[in-house]
């Protein structure tokens, strides 16, 4: 299996990878508006025709995001910890399961057991415990391969396969591109599923609001959000935590007149309100809204004093410097 794995591993710049996936048959993108959320409960994976209606079962724990009618693959989130998500990935045509940034092994094992599923990959975005906990009791259990960035191999538990930036990974036939995200931690990957229009971006960026800056610099944290915001605007963006209604209040203080923010925020406050999750979130959206990626808006310097000479990085820093004390 390993060797199998490897062979897909075809190094290529994220342009080109982007560019060749628009072209797959039968792999539909698609923005938020197509992904839909469900409740599963302890339903089976029923087929998604079954499902649509569904929204009244929302009120549970765990969920599922379908892209187009076309694809194959489902993501079902699964909270872990106080606010953390880990993403199970079901393809449909063969049965596989992975996981993105397990926190913890029981919600998995949960979900894994209520279906009677195996577990094959383990995705690893940055060795935090609150990403990867789950890493080593899964991969004993289920013989499930870890996979994670070359960089920090000596930090996420468990890695058997190591992975570059522009590294193709495939998942059971969906192509995974890994964009290396540095900021937050040196060894920050985002995995990105172009077929699927989604991208798993763990604590580099968060729903109105980015990871704080622990072992890189913000030149390296400004230039990973800009990579994620190149994406096209309708890519779903599944992060590793369920904050945004706090990093609401802190946007809006500095951005009152910001109307989209306005829109999203009573969309989030609505979500919460009814204990929904808020992700995914979109491109689009984060670029409207997340003060991180706004640290040119006229009105978010003039509330926070930044005075126009001030490069994007070093604002980057006053904005969490003003966050962290609001
Ligand atoms: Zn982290
Ligand atoms: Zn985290």
């Amino acid at each position: 299996m390993l060797s199998k794995v490897f062979s897909f591993i075809v190094p290529l710049p994220c342009s080109r990878v982007r560019g060749k996936a628009s072209r797959l048959p039968s792999i539909k993108k698609s923005g938020f508006g197509k992904h839909l959320l469900y409740g599963l409960g302890n339903l089976a994976l029923t087929p998604i025709k079954l499902l649509r209606g569904g929204s009244h079962l929302l009120g549970v724990s765990h969920f599922c995001s379908i892209s187009g009618l076309d694809s194959s693959l489902i993501i079902e989130l699964v909270p872990c910890l106080h606010d953390n998500y880990a993403y199970l990935l079901h393809d449909m045509d063969t049965g596989t399961v992975g996981v993105v940034d397990p926190s913890e092994a029981l919600p998995i094992i949960d979900a894994l057991s209520r279906r009677n599923q195996n577990l094959t990959y383990i995705l690893s975005t940055h060795h935090h415990h609150d990403h990867t906990g789950g890493n080593v009791e899964l991969k004993a259990r289920y013989g499930a391969k870890v996979i994670g960035c070359g960089k920090d191999k000596d930090k996420i538990p468990g890695i058997d396969i190591s992975l570059c930036d522009g590294d193709t990974w495939m998942f059971a036939g969906h192509q995974v591109v890994v964009m290396e995200t540095p900021g937050h931690t040196e060894g920050h990957i985002s995995f990105y599923f172009p077929g699927f229009g989604a991208i798993f971006t763990g604590d580099t960026l968060l729903s109105l609001s980015c990871g704080k800056i622990f072992e890189g610099n913000s030149d390296q944290m400004l230039a990973s959000l800009q990579r994620i915001m190149s994406l096209p605007d309708d890519t779903a963006i599944y992060c590793g935590h369920e904050n945004t209604l706090s990093n609401l209040k802190f946007a809006l203080s500095i951005e009152p007149q910001n109307k989209e923010l306005a829109e999203y925020g009573s969309q989030v406050t609505h979500l919460r309100r009814k204990n929904l999750p808020t992700i995914p979130t979109t491109v689009k959206k984060e670029k409207d809204c997340n003060p991180f990626l706004r640290a040119t808006s006229t009105e978010i310097r003039r509330s926070l004093r930044i005075p126009d000479a001030v490069s994007e990085a070093e604002a980057l820093v006053m904005i969490r410097r003003a966050k962290e004390s609001f």
